[in-house]
């Protein structure tokens, strides 16, 4: 019998990491053998480690922080998904040796919104808390959808003004700084930024949450984050974290890999059933 195709995470810290338990439910709802460990990588190990692992019959890789702009300037060619937010989570080992860069987060993030929790994205004004790696991935798959329109805030406020500048030929989009969000209401606000990490919301007006307004923290945890909490002290209509996007954007990864496609809802279900909330 032959061995199964190896995959793996590689970023640092990644003790904690849920992606291990998420592909071994994928396989085996699909039938598929391989394994899929999880390797602490810090950046200056990062391209000795990703060509060993290829050159050892390595078949595809996840890449986390810090490592997703190291992974996108690996790859010998990466999708457009990929290129536009400079940032590769998934390599893919293709027929030829080569190595193909993607991206899943922003097609993860849509997924959870749209077809998780049936989240209307057509005709929303959307805010967009961060700017850093996470924010230019979920850009262009939001925008794509058509909302009515977007504001990136963040605390550096060059930084979301750079990213609107960027993105602008995808629809209707401003970057500003919080302390500019003063008379605008939106439908959807969605927390890119790693301040829950730190137990932190950036901070933002009163009223700003639309009625029936939904919160969504990019971040997850074992408790709700602190974005969370603030969408429930908000009333929001629902108020989510990342774990749905975490599960959307590994089983792109896994499709992209196996050209299966697993079902996620077992498997969000599963994780769920792991935490002391859901
Ligand atoms: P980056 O380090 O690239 O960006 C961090 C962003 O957070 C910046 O915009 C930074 O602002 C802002 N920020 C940090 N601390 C604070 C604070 N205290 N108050 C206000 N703003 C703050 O991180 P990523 O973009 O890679 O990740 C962002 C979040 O998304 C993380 O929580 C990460 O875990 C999560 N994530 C979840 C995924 C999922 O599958 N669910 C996938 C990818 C990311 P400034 O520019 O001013 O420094």
């Amino acid at each position: 019998m032959s061995s199964p195709d190896r995959y793996a995470v590689f970023g640092s810290p990644i003790k904690h990491s849920k992606s291990p338990k998420i592909h071994k439910l994928f396989a085996e709802q699909t039938k598929q053998s391989m394994e899929y460990t999880a390797q602490e990588v810090p950046a200056e190990a990062f391209k000795m480690a990703v060509s060993s692992f290829f050159k050892a019959g390595g078949k595809g890789l996840n890449c986390t922080l810090p490592l997703k702009e190291l992974a996108w300037a690996y790859a010998d060619n990466s999708t457009d998904r990929a290129d536009l937010s400079k940032a590769v989570n998934t390599l893919i080992l293709q027929e030829d040796g080569s190595v193909l860069g993607d991206n899943t987060d922003g097609c993860g993030l849509v997924r959870d919104l749209t077809l998780n929790n049936k989240i209307n994205i057509k005709g929303s004004r959307i805010l967009i808390l961060g700017a850093g790696g996470a924010c230019r991935g979920i850009i262009a798959p939001l925008l794509e959808l058509a909302p009515h329109h977007m504001v990136l805030a963040n605390r550096t406020v060059q930084k979301s003004s750079d990213l609107a500048a960027e993105f602008c030929i995808f629809g209707d989009i401003e970057g500003c700084g919080f302390a500019d969000l003063k008379r605008q209401q939106f439908d959807l606000i969605i927390n890119a930024t790693s301040a829950s990490l730190n137990d932190q919301t950036p901070p933002l007006p009163e009223n700003i949450l639309a009625e029936d307004g939904v919160c969504y923290d990019l971040a997850y945890g074992n408790r709700p984050t602190s974005f969370v909490l603030w969408g429930m002290d908000h009333h929001a209509k629902k108020s989510l974290d990342g774990l749905g996007m975490l599960v959307e954007q590994a089983a792109e990864a896994f499709f992209t890999w196996r050209k299966a496609r697993p079902k996620t809802k077992p498997v969000i279900d599963a994780l769920n059933a792991l935490r002391r909330f859901n």
